[in-house]
């Protein structure tokens, strides 16, 4: 039996799959297997065909991660979803499924370092040119486009900078010229349902909160349903003109009887089946196993992060606290009332007045904070920036991304708060020593 349910709460223990028929299994199994019996020829024919949906090859679908695609799907309020094999592969895949050489795509400033060097090396050798914009003004979006621009692309709460990026006012203008947007929300997952407020498509690095124990790589894109290709035809051939590579189908026609998912379905059984960036089965059982308790760790993450917040925005060694709810602009506080539900994220973002070398010794004194390039672990995390996960950025694309030379970023994970400030005072009584000598 189903158990339908609106709550994030029960969806994600519930949603797509109930005890298996064959061993009753309670826990969502892992279908290690690369390939599926087929019932007779027929049955083979009509699924390559998509006359019918169903399992041929684990490269582009998988049981296990159908019922991950499913659970993040519904949460989101979207219509199907496609698991892949990291956040990265979720972004390159959700862009070059809409977009070729000699096309465009409009991409905020404020983006993780990764993302930012995609953008501004790899897709640019493929063609796909990427104007960057400022968000502060979401018009920035209009005046960048042409007709070549295939997708607008953010991050709901941008790693390192924290400004919550508009996503109504830049969806509204896609919707005016007929350009999707494309939402990266792996920093606020349920905090944000980006489709609620306009989005039409999705990406995770499931890496992060989802997983949220540092055990896995992962990503998803999820697609909302909601963005007319059809009436947009000459702005998207790729989902309106026949495909050579899939026996000339028209993808908005082709999937049309199983719903608004041309987009996501092309993604699968074309990208997914030449680039092969899928999703192993047993990563896709341990982000089920994430998945389950994420609301509860978004709300402890979020209410330990606003109190690491506030400790430091008291501090005097610290020069300025990065944090949404702290945002001393109005239109950024607005943006994260306006955007975000429930709490402000598990990310703390901070400048010691010592700069760079009182940011160094402050991560080296750290005991219980990790010292990795990662967010989103059950475990707090910190790192600088400037000298890691951004190092490949010039300093102007670095400050244009938020960081700067002394900027630390923390991630706040679900240890006790007392604990949490405890190791903070130690880093910043040994980086209050480096402004001494
Ligand atoms: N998007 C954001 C916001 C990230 O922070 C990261 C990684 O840090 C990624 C995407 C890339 O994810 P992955 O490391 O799973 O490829």
């Amino acid at each position: 039996m189903a158990i339908d349910s609106k709550n994030p709460e029960t969806i994600v223990l519930h949603h797509g799959y109930r005890a298996e028929g064959t061993t009753s299994a309670v826990a969502v199994p892992v279908y290690q297997t690369t390939s599926y019996q087929f019932g007779d020829s027929q049955h083979a024919a009509n699924l390559f065909a998509l006359k019918e949906l169903g399992n041929i090859y684990s490269r582009i679908m998988n049981p296990t991660c159908d019922v991950l695609e499913q659970r993040v799907a519904k949460l989101d309020g979207g219509v199907a979803a496609l698991a892949v094999s990291s956040g990265q592969a979720a972004t390159a895949l959700a862009v070059q499924n809409i977009a070729h050489a000699g096309d465009n795509i409009v991409s905020s400033t404020d983006l993780y370092g990764g993302t930012w060097n995609l953008f501004s090396n790899t897709l640019p050798n493929f063609g796909i040119e990427v104007r960057f914009v400022d968000p502060s003004d979401p018009e920035n979006f209009r005046r960048a486009s042409d007709e070549r621009t295939r997708a607008y692309y953010a991050e709901t709460l941008p790693n390192p900078k924290l400004t919550v990026f508009p996503i109504g006012e830049v969806a509204a203008i896609g919707n005016e010229l007929g350009i999707p947007l494309i939402v990266d929300n792996t920093a606020a997952p349920l905090l944000c349902r980006p489709f609620d407020h306009g989005a039409h498509i999705i990406v995770y690095s499931t890496t992060k909160y989802i997983g949220g124990h540092g055990t896995s790589i992962g990503g998803l894109i999820v697609d909302g349903g909601t963005f007319d290709w059809e009436a947009n035809a000459a702005r998207f051939p790729m989902l309106n003109q026949p495909d050579p590579s899939y026996h000339g189908a028209v993808w908005t026609e082709a999937v049309k009887p199983l719903g608004p998912i041309a987009y996501i379905i092309k993604a699968r059984v074309t990208l997914q089946r030449d680039y092969g960036a899928a999703m192993s089965p047993f990563n896709a059982f341990q982000f089920l196993q994430g998945l389950e308790t994420l609301p509860l760790r978004m709300r402890e993450h979020c209410r330990n992060a606003q109190a690491v917040a506030n400790y430091l925005n008291d501090h005097p060694d610290i020069t300025s606290v990065i944090y949404p709810s702290l945002h001393a602009d109005a239109e950024q506080r607005r943006r994260a009332d306006a955007y975000l539900n429930g709490g402000y994220g598990g990310l703390v973002g901070f400048e010691l007045a010592g700069g760079a070398e009182a940011g160094q010794r402050f991560i080296d004194a750290l005991e219980l904070f990790y010292h990795v390039a990662n967010i989103g672990d059950a475990r707090s995390l910190a790192i600088h920036p400037a000298t890691t996960t951004h190092s490949q950025l010039s300093p102007s694309e670095q400050l244009a991304s938020g960081v700067t030379p002394g900027y630390v970023r923390l991630s706040i994970g679900l240890e006790h708060i007392d604990d949490i400030l405890a190791d903070l005072d130690r880093g910043l009584s040994a980086a209050a020593q480096a402004k001494a000598a």
